[in-house]
């Protein structure tokens, strides 16, 4: 098999074979649901119910006040019982709106006829994707509306759909290929449907065969091989990350400070193009997805399909509890994802996994010094200089970080992956990014 990747990267242990092999669960909330106000990237969203009031599925129950942003909707039908900040990650608070179910699941307005997309303009096809909320599934919670309204739209001529899943653990893409290929495709068809110039690629990654059948026949199935090609891309970390898929798939490089449209391309995840697909032929908005469970501290890992605003605690009950005492609960992947505080925090639209891993698993080294090695050097995929992006990050001398093209980093981790020292470099990395972030807001 011709297999295409890019420059640099790792292969950590993929870990994949706790969940692949399993069907996927239905699985409803238990009691409630939580809604957090920030799951896109952009504007942090208001709550447009109150205490009190009772909302139905598919209810927008938040809104954006800025141009980036993307709605809210109930997943479930009961009661407004709170709207409160709750604790989140690396000690934040976020707004959420708290929903008692009543398990009645009442619909609040139903469409179940199956609308032709071919019928719709290019802004009412954008319109739908944008009213239906949906956001970048594989992590990055970019709002799609956005993503795929560039002003060049008449130059872009590829779209990329990533279902590389290349985090270890991970699997709810890849099950998302076996179980809804033809809507996957379909979804991909409204997309090329808005760029009239462009070809449309699935990227998926060789470890994952089934996958490529499943995506592959509906391709023919569905009579797109015309315009719809598979690339088979080598099983590496970080193969799914944007520039690095562009780069496997199509040979051009993003510049720094360049977007994928820049240079003619969109990448969207194969999970958001199903979102598409669902919301365009049936007005479903985003308020559901896959979420992976799994880790040595789960008693029986699987993947659920389930509504968003479900509380983890639910999944990990589901999931057979606990068997061994986690040490670490990572919403994501062990090379990207983000620790959580406790249990009670809720399924958004970006939440790919639940990864409860024990000491065994997830030892806690102590930071020792930079004996300049390279190794960071050698794995990082976007040819940056891993270990001075530490040491100017830790003391915050932005201006250097800035000089190194710190702020193109992309936070995959395999810095700190392969750093014998266990130097924490993507902490300040992130640190030093919010930093220049929050500098620019300050200068407006
Ligand atoms: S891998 Fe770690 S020890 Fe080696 S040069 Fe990079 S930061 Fe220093
Ligand atoms: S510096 Fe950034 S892009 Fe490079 S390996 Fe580290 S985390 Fe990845």
């Amino acid at each position: 098999m011709n297999t295409l990747t890019f420059k640099n990267g790792v292969h950590p242990p993929y870990n994949k074979e706790l969940t692949e092999n399993k069907p996927v669960t239905k699985l409803l909330p238990k009691e409630k649901a939580v809604f957090l106000m920030q799951q896109h990237t952009g504007a942090i969203c208001q709550p447009i119910v109150k205490k009190g009031d009772r909302v139905l599925v598919g209810q927008v129950i938040a809104d954006a006040v800025a141009s980036m942003s993307a709605p809210i909707h109930s997943s479930i039908s009961g009661e407004v019982v709170d709207i409160r900040e709750i604790p989140y990650a690396e000690g934040a608070h976020i707004p959420a709106i708290i929903i008692k179910n009543d398990h009645q699941y009442e619909e609040y307005n139903p469409i179940h006829n199956l609308l032709d997309y071919k019928e719709l303009s290019r802004e009412h096809i954008i319109d739908i994707i944008h009213k239906a909320g949906i956001v970048g599934m594989g992590g990055a919670a970019f709002p799609t509306y956005i993503k795929l309204n560039p002003s060049n739209y008449k130059k872009i001529d590829s779209i990329i759909l990533n279902g590389c899943e290349c985090e270890p653990y991970i699997t709810c893409d890849y099950k998302l290929m076996l179980n809804e290929p033809i809507k996957i495709v379909k979804g991909l068809n409204i997309i090329l449907h808005l760029f009239p110039n462009a070809k449309g690629y699935i990227g998926i990654e060789d470890n994952k065969k089934e996958a490529i059948s499943a995506i592959e026949k509906a391709i023919n199935d569905i009579g797109a091989s015309d315009k719809i090609e598979i690339k088979i891309l080598e099983t590496k970390y970080p193969q799914g990350s944007e520039k690095q898929l562009i780069y496997a798939i199509l040979g051009r490089e993003v510049p720094i400070g360049k977007l994928p449209a820049d240079i003619g391309c969109i990448v969207q995840n194969v999970a958001t193009s199903y979102a598409i697909y669902e919301a365009v032929a049936y007005r479903t908005p985003l308020i559901s997805r896959i979420v992976t469970v799994t880790g040595d501290a789960i008693a029986n890992p699987q993947d659920f399909w389930v509504k968003l605003g479900t509380p983890f605690q639910d999944l990990i009950d589901a999931a057979g509890g606990f068997i061994k005492k986690p040490v670490k609960i990572i919403s994501g992947g062990p090379m990207m994802g983000i620790t959580m505080p406790n249990t009670n925090i809720p399924i958004t639209k970006a939440t790919t996994a639940i990864l409860c891993l024990t000491e065994d698993a997830a030892p806690i080294f102590e930071e020792e010094n930079c004996i300049r090695c390279g190794r960071c050097v050698r794995v990082c995929p976007m040819n940056l200089l891993p270990l001075y992006l530490d040491k100017f990050g830790r003391r915050n001398d932005i201006e250097r970080f800035e000089k190194i093209n710190g702020t193109s980093c992309i936070e995959c981790g395999c810095c700190a992956y392969v750093c014998p020292s266990y130097i924490r470099i993507v902490n300040s990395i992130r640190k030093a990014k919010r930093n220049i972030t929050a500098n620019n807001n300050i200068k407006g």
